[in-house]
């Protein structure tokens, strides 16, 4: 009989452990992706800028620009850069001698 008792403890005791885990992959899986999801363009490193290129999002500092003012550019690579230049064509950087 005391068997039998302590088989059903046992049991209890390791459904709720399993309850337990349960809970915490859970609450671990849904908190942190929804923080970041929908976050804007700007981030506290500086202002991002979208390659037009190939659509790689990067820092200002960081980037090949070409063009002045509203019309500059934005590019990750000197390679995005040239692709870009010569599929629009009127890019002075994409001219080769
Ligand atoms: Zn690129």
């Amino acid at each position: 009989m005391t068997v039998l008792l302590i088989w059903i403890i046992r049991i209890l005791v390791l459904l709720l452990l399993a309850r337990l885990v349960l809970r915490l992959i859970a609450a671990g899986r849904s908190a942190p992706a929804r923080r970041q999801s929908a976050r804007g363009v700007e981030r506290a490193g500086g202002t991002l800028v979208r390659d037009p290129h190939c659509g790689t999002y990067l820092p200002k500092s960081r980037a090949l620009s070409i063009g002045t003012g509203a019309e500059t550019q934005y590019f990750c690579s000197v390679a995005c850069r040239d692709a870009y230049g010569s599929k629009e064509g009127s890019n002075p950087f994409a001219k080769r001698v």
